[in-house]
């Protein structure tokens, strides 16, 4: 019964004591929210009116709103007050952190250095980063700020600590960026050096490129200048100005000119300006002018330099003495000319004596002198077709190869041409493929001269398949009259030179017989026609060798 009686008092001490705890905890939490300005305490004496002076309740809610944890803590080290803030901190509500040691809400570790740091802010006021843990053994970074203050009660220690979280993330953000930054500055430097040390050896290699090409082209005989690509000379070697003994100021940009021979200068403008604007590689023989007034023949080439892009930034430029090599052509072509005018009148009456010969008593000659005699009349005609090619070339240098024009039926130039070669080339097969007649205005007997010139080759560089082909066509305004053999052919660079004056292939194997002049005669007969010659062929494939001349009409049917 005794005990009943105790444990209802109890029960009854308990509730009371609850519903103190609930008012006190309504009390803290308005005085913090600054709600109140005064407090009635019930203590011994009965009740007592407290009133919070305007600085204090500032002040409470001051520190409450702060965004850093704020402590009052005894020199026991126990939490006498706290802040909002703070309970978040360590993770423990707010009405439960009175009375809470300081020192369990720091790692193991770091307790030492608390106990220190709040051992000596007794005496004076400290700051200090320490970690601090929560209630579920979270990590802050934090900064310990304690200070010495007075209360009613006595002396305690005021902190503020900051969370320095955010702060250390930061930093450590932007440690990382710096220790990116300081690798990505070393690997600039790295390439910097390299590339100082590249551009080094490349002007280097440059100086060196630069002296040779000096030294080199105040070497050699032939003069020679480089061009900017509008045509204009920013350089000349030593030769230049020692031929034409003139200096940079007087020859520099478009000085050249003035050294050109007058009779030359339209032609080496033309074709100089074909190749800036082409890029084609420049070719072209001219005279300049020595330094003693005397003109020589010079052959110049000009090569364009481009860059990565393609484009041109220079031509250099060499010309090339060939005054001597030019004279002595010319007393070449003079006995040529004098020459084959000497055989031609004798040839004549040589052929002319073989006719009565071989016409007196015709019936009554032996077998053997008849066979002699026309042995005879053939070496005569092929002396003589030589002696008239000789004649052509060198009546085509002085210009005066004539051509008496008329309408030519091209068909019937054909035909008579392929006759002609059947008879006299029995062993070949020639075959024919003509389109429909052509009028053409022209030297008949030049232009058979030129179809005969053709099949004689064709006949001449194929030995073993013997089948030969004519034929027409027509291409645009042109008629094409074209021979295919199926012989030896020719080679890239062969096809380019053949047309050229005394120019054969050296054929070793072949030995065939030529001087080089009917392809030369040939272009120069279809020029002034007003067509064009050329050949299509590849080494042994066999060749076709074609001419275009204008139509003038179509004959009616
Ligand atoms: P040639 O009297 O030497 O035949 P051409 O001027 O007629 O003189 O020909 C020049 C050169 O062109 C010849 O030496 C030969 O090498 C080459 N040529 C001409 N026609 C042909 C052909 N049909 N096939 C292969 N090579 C040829």
């Amino acid at each position: 019964m005794q005990s009943t009686d105790q444990n209802i008092s109890l029960l009854s001490e308990i509730e009371e004591l609850r519903q103190q705890l609930e008012e006190a905890n309504d009390t803290i939490n308005a005085i913090r929210s600054g709600q109140v300005d005064a407090l009635v305490i019930k203590d011994d004496e009965g009740h007592q009116l407290y009133t919070l002076k305007t600085a204090d309740q500032t002040y409470r809610v001051f520190i409450e709103k702060m965004s850093e944890g704020a402590v009052t803590v005894s020199r026991e080290g126990i939490i006498l007050y706290c802040n909002t803030r703070f309970a978040e901190m360590i993770s423990v509500p707010l009405e439960k952190t009175m009375g809470l040691e300081l020192l369990s809400f720091v790692p193991e570790e770091s307790k030492e250095k608390l106990t220190q740091v709040l051992e000596s802010s007794w005496k004076e006021d400290c700051r200090e980063e320490i970690i601090l843990k929560d209630n579920r053994g979270k990590d802050m970074h934090c900064l310990f700020s304690c200070n010495n203050i007075e209360l009613d009660t006595g002396p305690a220690l005021s902190l503020i600590i900051t969370d320095l979280t955010i702060l250390k993330n930061t930093e450590h953000q932007l440690k990382q960026r710096n220790d990116e930054l300081e690798e990505a500055r070393a690997a600039t430097e790295k390439l910097n050096d390299s590339l100082e040390s590249t551009v080094k050896e490349r002007t280097h290699d440059l100086l060196i490129s630069r002296e040779h090409f000096k030294v080199l082209t105040n070497n050699i005989t032939q003069m020679t200048w480089t061009n900017l690509p509008d045509g204009s000379v920013n350089s000349y070697n030593q030769q230049w100005y020692k031929y034409t003994g003139t200096n940079f100021e007087t020859a520099g940009d478009f000085g050249w000119k003035a050294v050109i021979h007058p009779d030359d200068l339209a032609a080496v403008l033309a074709r100089f300006d074909f190749s800036l604007q082409t890029g084609v590689p420049y070719e072209h023989e001219n005279r300049y002018r020595r330094h003693d007034g005397v003109y020589r023949w010079h052959l110049n080439r000009a090569n364009p330099l481009r860059n990565d892009e393609g484009e041109i930034i220079y031509w250099v430029g060499t010309a090339t003495d060939i005054d001597d090599q030019k004279q002595e052509m010319e007393r070449k072509d003079e006995f040529i000319g004098i020459a084959s005018h000497e055989l031609k009148t004798p040839l004549t009456s040589l052929k002319g004596y073989l006719q009565l010969i071989s016409g007196y008593k015709k019936d009554e000659l032996p077998a053997i002198v008849k066979n002699h005699l026309s042995k005879a009349t053939v070496a005569v005609n092929k002396l003589q077709t030589l002696v008239s090619d000789l004649l052509d070339v060198s009546k085509i240098k002085a210009g005066k190869l004539e051509y008496a024009k008329t309408s030519v039926s091209i068909n019937n130039m054909v035909a008579q041409c392929v006759e002609n070669a059947k008879h006299i080339y029995s062993t070949y097969d020639f075959q024919t493929e003509i389109s429909e007649d052509y009028i053409i205005q022209g030297n008949q007997e030049r232009l058979e001269q030129v179809l005969m010139n053709l099949l004689n080759n064709a006949v001449k560089y194929s030995h073993v398949n013997k089948h030969i082909t004519v034929n027409t066509s027509r291409h645009q305004g042109m008629v094409r009259v074209s021979v295919k053999d199926k012989g030896i052919g020719l080679s890239a660079d062969q096809k380019d030179r053949i047309f050229e004056r005394f120019y054969r292939v050296e054929d070793k194997k072949n030995m065939t017989s030529g001087l080089g002049m009917g392809l030369y005669i040939s272009k120069e007969i279809i020029s002034n026609h007003g067509g064009i010659i050329s050949v299509e062929s590849e080494p042994n494939q066999g060749a076709t060798f074609y001419f275009e001349l204008p139509i003038v009409s179509v004959p009616k049917q």
